[in-house]
């Protein structure tokens, strides 16, 4: 993948308009532009077909088109596809694609690895390597989307692959204009979900920039027991992660999602399903019951089907919108936590 020229894709949706500016181009130039790299997904330049000679000139001496493709697929037996994607400094992510019924979910990256060392995350134990870049984000859409096209069109994003977006926050803000851009891939805000541990300064930060849908990764009702779990939880504890939710601007009628990994013993009591109840007091929410997905060397366990229901009807009692995820592309190592794409353990966080 590495070159000579730089790629074209790298550059800002900013530095792209400031780029065709200097070369003298009329405005107008940009959209056509950014419409055959991001929608068109053209593999050279040669392929636009409204732009003067002179300006492709321009371009191929300049810039070239980087396109991934897929270094590994895995295909789970529920239809599950799980992609890894070698990135030009020989790091790796990967990326999950997730069908349910016409829906096709893909859930994306936005690190090498992750810094939030959540307990119960195979992603959590490796540590961070970096941040990927706004390139690195979209490609991953980008490619999948080229890989699956004549069977099915990715129709939902969500950021819970590996890492910690609200960690890697300008970068992810600058992918979404170009997922969400008209003349780029185009996906309503409503169909992008981006996750959270509980940063609560950057997500409010997100907030104040961002329309899409926000989801938080919960799972512990108390201090005592988020702390060991996702420990973030000891720099934001639950009473300020709670308020900045409150505080949280919501788009209409949004609402933010709230992950709940269910652990054995740990977190899955009905004592625990009321004391959610209490937290989500007053905050326009609805929870995802996640069960755990155990991973070689995991230390929890799976909560039974019995409690998971126990607990998923006690909310359902009390005028709260819960939902089971059943997890997808377990045999591949592709669901929840459990990525981990070629990656060594490295640096946690202190
Ligand atoms: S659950 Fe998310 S934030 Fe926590 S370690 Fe895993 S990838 Fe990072």
């Amino acid at each position: 993948m590495s070159t000579a020229l730089p790629n074209l894709k790298s550059l800002t949706s900013i530095a792209l308009k400031e780029q065709i500016a200097l070369w003298g181009v009329e405005g107008y130039r940009y959209d056509q532009l950014y419409q055959w790299i991001y929608q068109k997904d053209i593999e050279d330049f040669d392929q636009i077909t409204n732009l003067s000679k002179d300006l492709k000139i321009k371009l191929k001496e300049n810039f070239v088109l980087e396109r991934w493709e897929p270094s590994q697929i895995q295909t789970s037996q529920d239809g599950t596809k799980k992609f890894l994607f070698k990135l030009n400094d020989q790091e790796s992510v990967e990326s999950v694609l997730i069908p349910n019924g016409p829906r096709q979910t893909l859930c994306i990256s936005s690190q090498v690895g992750c810094a939030m060392a959540c307990s119960f995350c195979l992603t959590g134990r490796l540590g961070l390597t970096r941040n990927l870049s706004h390139f690195e984000i979209v490609e991953q859409v980008m490619a999948v989307r080229r890989y699956v096209a004549s069977e099915v069109r990715i129709s939902n994003i969500v950021f819970m692959g590996m890492g910690e977006p609200m960690h890697n926050l300008k970068n992810v803000l600058e992918a979404l204009r170009f997922l969400e851009n008209e003349r780029g891939l185009n996906f309503s805000k409503n169909k992008i979900t981006v996750s959270t541990c509980g940063l609560v300064p950057q997500m409010l930060e997100f907030g104040k920039q961002s329309q899409v849908k926000l989801a938080i990764s919960l799972t512990g009702t108390t201090d005592e027991q988020r702390n060991p779990l996702i420990p973030i939880n000891r720099r934001y504890p639950l009473e300020t992660l709670m308020e900045a939710c409150r505080q949280y601007p919501l788009p209409g009628r949004g609402r933010i999602t709230f992950e709940y990994t269910l652990l054995k013993d740990i977190n899955d009591s009905l004592e625990d399903a009321a004391r959610l109840k209490k937290l989500l007091y007053q905050i326009p929410a609805k929870v995802n019951l996640i069960p755990f997905n155990e991973y070689p060397g995991a230390i929890y366990q799976r909560t039974s089907e019995a409690r998971m229901l126990a607990f998923q009807k006690y909310l359902l009692d009390r005028g709260l919108q819960t939902n089971i995820r059943h997890s997808r592309g377990l045999d591949i190592l592709g669901a929840c936590g459990q990525l981990k794409a070629a990656m060594e353990p490295k640096r946690t966080l202190k």
